[in-house]
């Protein structure tokens, strides 16, 4: 089969994930690059931006294997399979079969902390299968051609939902789709009930949406309208999660959500894009009237903006938007985007960053208040994924959700805001 990188998106997504993941359980890093046959880190992020084709598997049920032998350790003491003694095996948790447990002893010290966690990490054991028919193409279904509301009007899900005509039996449609019975004769679990799979299939499609109507929702907040005029959305620090398997229909939702517009364009910018469709160059002007056109550009957002934006080869955006930015995380991620986050509020540009949960979100708030960054709303986001997710490492933490959390700024603090 072909090369199926995809499945491994989530693992660690830069290098940092990966020193984290290292950090948290010693020796995962490399079971993980193991059970793809490499040697380092830098090769996998080779493999994953397709410079080689390291990742390729004989057979499905071997690429789901390998997917779930990257969270074989134990929940509670962290050992790796290579460290069990001769007896001893990993045995999962029963009931979520999500975390594993070196022995008895291990599963019952850890229960307290594992059995607040228990029921969700279900869930995610599911969705992060049910995930793979974003690759096949049975995720995302169709949404309805046209909203029949305003944009100003749905500001929720349910709002959203209530759109949607056709849309509870599409996603029943993935439940019987070929590519469904293929994930389940492949992978070491019972096929959960139809209500729990489409349940999981609704949650992946939600992270999916997430995104296109967050940008929606950034719209709004600061009066934008591409049927009163042709927009340009930068995406600053798009990530590798967000670019991988991209496809030039994926904010084609601006579409339906504002019919007959001036035509949107969205660019992509990060260091971590990998290859995909969508990365071309931006376009200089406005775009195809009516028509979404993503492109992408492959660097830091200052470099982007000093090398096209200010030269002129760019559009100059009308808003930024930053999926999950973690500039709170530590100092040298902040240090990447502090010239970006000065830039955005010395240009006065509308910014909207979203972030995975309230923790991070007031985290955020503080950098950008010591930064006299004129915030003009926070708080929770409404266009949230409804799809937990868990700190591979430590899976008994707190789960959250993309784009949970909203922040929007623009200008910096006594200063006149357009
Ligand atoms: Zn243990
Ligand atoms: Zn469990």
């Amino acid at each position: 089969m072909a090369s199926q990188s995809s499945a491994h998106g989530s693992v660690f997504s830069n290098q940092t994930g990966f020193n984290a993941l290292e950090s948290n359980v010693p020796g995962l890093g490399g079971v993980i690059l193991d059970q793809l046959n490499m040697k380092d880190y830098g090769e996998y992020r080779e493999a994953v931006e397709g410079k080689t084709k390291i990742i390729s598997f004989k057979n499905y049920k071997e690429m789901f294997q390998k997917m779930e032998e990257t969270f074989k350790f134990c929940a509670r003491c962290s050992k790796l399979p290579h460290n069990l003694s001769g007896a001893e095996t990993l045995k999962r948790c029963g009931k979520c079969l999500n975390v594993y447990y070196c022995s008895k002893a291990c599963q019952m010290a850890d229960w307290p902390d594992h059995k607040k966690a228990c029921k969700k990490l279900r869930l995610v054991a599911i969705d992060r299968l049910v995930e793979w028919l974003m690759f096949t193409g049975d995720l995302p279904v169709p949404t309805e051609p046209q909203w029949s509301r305003p944009a100003a009007e749905v500001g929720s899900w349910e709002a959203w939902l209530a759109l949607q005509g056709g849309f509870d039996a599409a996603l029943d449609g993935v439940l019987i789709s070929p590519n469904m019975d293929t994930l389940w004769s492949n992978v070491e679990r019972p096929r959960p009930e139809a209500a729990d799979l489409r349940d999981a299939v609704w949650r992946v499609q939600s992270e999916f949406l997430s995104r296109v109507l967050t940008v929606v929702a950034a719209l709004q907040r600061f009066g934008l309208d591409p049927r009163d005029k042709p927009l340009t959305i930068h995406l600053a620090g798009a990530s590798l999660n967000e670019s991988m398997g991209a496809r030039l229909t994926d904010y084609d939702e601006l579409n339906r959500a504002f019919p007959g517009h001036q035509g949107v364009e969205v660019v992509l910018v990060g260091p971590e894009l990998v290859d995909s469709p969508v990365i071309r160059p931006p376009l200089k002007a406005i775009g195809p009237a009516e028509r979404v056109y993503i492109s992408a550009y492959k660097g830091l957002y200052h470099n982007f903006w000093e090398e096209l934006v200010e030269t002129e080869k760019a559009a100059r955006p009308d808003l930024v938007v930053g999926f999950h930015p973690g500039f709170h995380a530590n100092p040298g991620l902040l240090e990447g985007w502090m010239p970006t986050l000065l830039l955005l509020s010395d240009y006065n540009i509308p910014t909207f960053f979203s972030m995975f949960s309230d923790a991070e979100l007031q985290a955020s708030l503080g950098i950008l208040h010591d930064m006299e960054i004129k915030v003009l709303a926070s708080g929770p986001s409404p266009f949230s994924s409804h799809k937990p997710e868990m700190v591979q490492s430590c899976p008994n933490k707190p789960l959250v959700y993309c784009n949970s959390c909203f922040i929007c700024y623009q200008g910096m603090l006594g200063s006149a805001t357009s």
